[in-house]
């Protein structure tokens, strides 16, 4: 087991199987940037199934236990199910979930429960199909995605739903959702809109607080505190009272978490970060393909997450109100999230 600088162990991998997404969404890879030229990454440099396979069955040893495949869309991935059965044959990996925005859910959902898949995060911000259409995507309607999360519920994968909140665009969606999910099993989950990337139009004015949203819903329908599942983990649980029902909320930017960050992420082309704000990655692509043995990659990896300083978002802090604008930052679609 690696420790880090201070003293996080090594828990998560999250892992970008494609930088490329059939939505547009505004937060996340907005069309104006992310248009028909947009140098998207070529075959050739993206990792192969057994490059990702490597590097998870040398990163368990370090720590690791749990596995998030994300991108971009991860489901636009060639042959994804493979992926993930292989992975769940490895030793040591205890948890595997996917995070998707849910169209092709439909499509999937029996393949991905065969090969191993226990659980999705399905990413809806609103039960509306106009601010759908202007926040997520013209091409396709919330209805396809609810149909989603039920193909995968229906095939025994157990969902989460994540909406991201913006001031002004959908916190009106913030009751809607939260009734609709209530009446469901699928725990809501609420995150605040973070300053990833360089494209979004980050500012304080357009996040709605963990706070603010806890009294929007609280005061609809009660809520009372609950219980962390696990040391690390991201949300803040809540449940209606008197009900088992619950929601969440990640509050990346009012009541940070790095302080119990055990997360690395694997990007599509091979580059590790130790943190979702990160400016530079460490090219383990290069190490992959340069014949390296494995306890020379092993050792790298140990070394890297050792050296590990990251706490962008308790640096962040009240200091800037457009986010810290000192770095260039890694792309949402390209780290996973
Ligand atoms: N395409 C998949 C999806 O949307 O679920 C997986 C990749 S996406 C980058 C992963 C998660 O990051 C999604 O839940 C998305 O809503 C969230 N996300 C993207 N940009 C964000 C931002 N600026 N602030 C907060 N969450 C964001
Ligand atoms: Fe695609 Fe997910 Fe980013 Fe939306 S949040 S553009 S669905 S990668
Ligand atoms: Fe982890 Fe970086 Fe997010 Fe802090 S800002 S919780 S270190 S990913």
């Amino acid at each position: 087991m690696v420790h880090d600088s201070y003293q996080r162990p090594l828990r998560d991998l999250r892992i970008s199987v494609t930088d490329r997404c059939n939505f547009r969404c505004t937060y996340c890879m907005p069309e104006e940037i992310f248009g028909k030229d947009y140098p998207f990454l070529p075959r050739e440099e993206i990792l192969s199934f057994e490059e990702i396979e490597r590097t998870v069955q040398l990163m368990v040893p370090l720590g690791v236990k749990k596995i998030r495949i994300s991108g971009g869309e991860p489901l636009l991935r060639k042959e994804l199910p493979t992926l993930i059965h292989s992975i769940n044959q490895i030793k040591g990996i205890e948890d595997i979930a996917l995070t998707t925005n849910g169209i092709l859910l439909k499509k999937f959902s029996e393949e991905l429960k065969a090969a191993g898949l226990q659980r999705v995060n399905v990413s809806l911000d609103t039960l509306d199909d106009h601010v759908f259409h202007q926040l997520n995507s013209r091409k396709h309607s919330v209805t396809d995605v609810l149909e989603g999360i039920e193909a995968a519920s229906s095939a025994g994968l157990q969902v989460k739903v994540n909406m991201v909140v913006q001031k002004g665009v959908n916190d009106q969606d913030i009751l809607p959702m939260a009734r609709y999910f209530r009446e469901t099993d699928h725990i809501l989950r609420f995150i605040e809109f973070m300053d990833v990337g360089n494209y979004n139009q980050w500012n304080l004015e357009k996040v709605v607080s963990k706070k603010e949203m806890v009294d929007i819903i609280h005061h609809d329908m009660a809520l009372e505190p609950a219980e962390r599942n696990y040391f690390g983990e991201v949300a803040s649980r809540f449940t209606y009272e008197g009900t088992d029902k619950e929601i969440g909320i990640i509050s990346s930017v009012t009541d940070t978490f790095c302080g119990s960050c055990t997360r690395a992420r694997l990007s599509a082309n091979g580059q590790l970060y130790t943190c979702l704000f990160a400016s530079k990655g460490h090219d383990l692509r290069e190490y992959l393909r340069s014949g390296a043995t494995d306890e020379e990659i092993q050792d790298k990896l140990a070394a890297i997450w050792n050296a590990r300083t990251d706490r962008y978002s308790e640096e962040r802090g009240g200091e800037s109100r457009t986010g810290r604008t000192d770095r260039k930052k890694i792309e949402m679609s390209y780290i996973g999230g």
